[in-house]
């Protein structure tokens, strides 16, 4: 090779044609863009205050007490134990801790095991969008392909779905329906009758349903959290999904949970072994600390977030914007068109930070189908009230 020249090799991209297009996550892209700004980030979902003392102090026992090596495959007894507690207390579901538990890095690994471990080649996945982004990414991994269900705002201003879309994209291939509630970015909260729909069809079908439930606890009042493996004949075909990192405002220790038969936690486990096998030995028994807390602690947790909520969705409106306010999440979405005529989203939110110091993330990456995100745009609450208070006055002077 001549000196200056690159191998070929060196020049064309090694990825795999099943993540073409999969580039670099919007939140890496906006995160990093917040930081290189200054600006504000309501971007990225995750909180700037810590969580509880106990469970941060279970941590730092933990390490000082040499829980650092790899913890037990599944998980540590405790916090499969902690994680079966919490779903009798909170939604009256019985699981074993030792069969139908199983502990992953994040839900994101707990969704990845799941779609890895079940999908095959040619095999359908029925989604709602827009969605978590993480969901494409391994449904293609997985070589399946996702079949996308819009959730569109009616004239309640709350998001629905057609069931007759529902009941099109569900074929003899479909062998997954995938499930968000509450929802991101919605911040919609499934209703039990839509739920009743959706069981129904996943009976009738044969579908195991994957359903995220992440933001179990951040509910705003007048909302209600109905876990789909509480309806009737569903709890032997649906995989729950959920982690630590919203409730325990520990988005980075990356500890999460998947809960249901035990085939379908086997499966998961199966794939799960080789892609961490484990991970956060001293963050386990710190999340089931965290678990065990009394009522107290989830109730106040999502009355703080609900003033955010609050201060937020009222600034965005003062600035303009044609607002959704959530149920539930971390998120409120706006269409953007009173202020930006043009609707481009992915636009918007990169010259943000340069119009008003203002980091947010377009919608459009959440879609399949992305003209239907195209307009709209996401901001997260999870901020102290002060930097809300902030980013809504800097926002304000859009319409100038
Ligand atoms: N699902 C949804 C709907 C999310 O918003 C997120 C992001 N927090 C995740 C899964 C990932 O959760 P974790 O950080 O526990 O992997
Ligand atoms: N779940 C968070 C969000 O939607 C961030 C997750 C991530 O950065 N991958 O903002």
């Amino acid at each position: 090779m001549t000196s200056g020249a690159s191998p070929a090799s060196a020049v064309t991209s090694p990825l795999t044609p099943k993540l073409a297009g999969f580039g670099t996550t919007i939140f890496a892209e906006m995160s990093a863009l917040a930081v290189s700004t200054g600006a504000i980030n309501l971007g990225q979902g995750f909180p700037d205050t810590d969580g509880p003392a106990e469970v941060l102090e279970a941590a730092v026992a933990a390490i000082r007490n040499g829980e650092n090596q790899y913890p037990p495959g599944p998980g540590i007894p405790a916090l499969r134990q902690a994680v079966a507690e919490h779903q009798q207390r909170f939604w009256g579901i019985d699981v074993d801790p030792d069969r139908e538990v199983l502990v992953t890095a994040g839900a994101t690994e707990a969704l990845a095991g799941a779609l890895l471990s079940m999908l095959d080649q040619g095999d359908e996945v029925v989604v709602f969008e827009p969605m978590y982004d993480s969901y494409q990414a391994c449904i293609a991994l997985a070589g399946a392909r996702s079949v996308p269900v819009l959730l569109a705002p009616g004239d309640d201003r709350r998001y629905h779905f057609d069931p007759d879309e529902l009941g099109r994209a569900i074929t003899d291939r479909t062998r997954i329906l995938l499930l968000n509630s509450p929802h991101n970015p919605t911040g919609k909260v499934f209703l039990t009758d839509e739920l009743n729909l959706i069981a129904e069809l996943a009976i009738e079908h044969d579908l195991i349903v994957v359903t995220d439930e992440v933001y179990e606890h951040l509910l705003f009042p007048g909302a209600r959290h109905v876990p789909m493996a509480t309806l009737p004949g569903m709890a032997s075909r649906t995989l729950t999904i959920s982690s630590g990192g919203k409730t325990f405002n520990t988005t980075g220790w990356k500890i999460g949970w998947a809960v249901g038969p035990a085939p379908l936690v086997d499966a998961t486990k199966t794939a799960k072994q080789f892609l961490t096998f484990v991970n956060g030995a001293p963050f386990q028994p710190a999340i089931a600390v965290g678990l065990r807390l009394p009522d107290a602690y989830f109730e106040h947790l999502a009355m703080d977030l609900t003033v955010k909520r609050d201060r937020l969705a009222e600034g965005l409106i003062a600035a303009g914007f044609d607002t959704f306010v959530p149920e539930a999440t971390y998120f409120t979405t706006v269409d953007i068109r009173p202020l930006a005529p043009d609707g481009d989203g992915m636009a918007f939110c990169r010259r943000l930070p340069e119009w008003c110091g203002v980091v947010a993330v377009p919608n459009e990456v959440f879609y399949a189908r992305r003209e239907h995100g195209r307009h709209l745009v996401r901001f997260a609450c999870c901020k102290r009230i002060e930097v809300i208070d902030e980013a809504v006055d800097r926002l304000r002077t859009l319409a100038r």
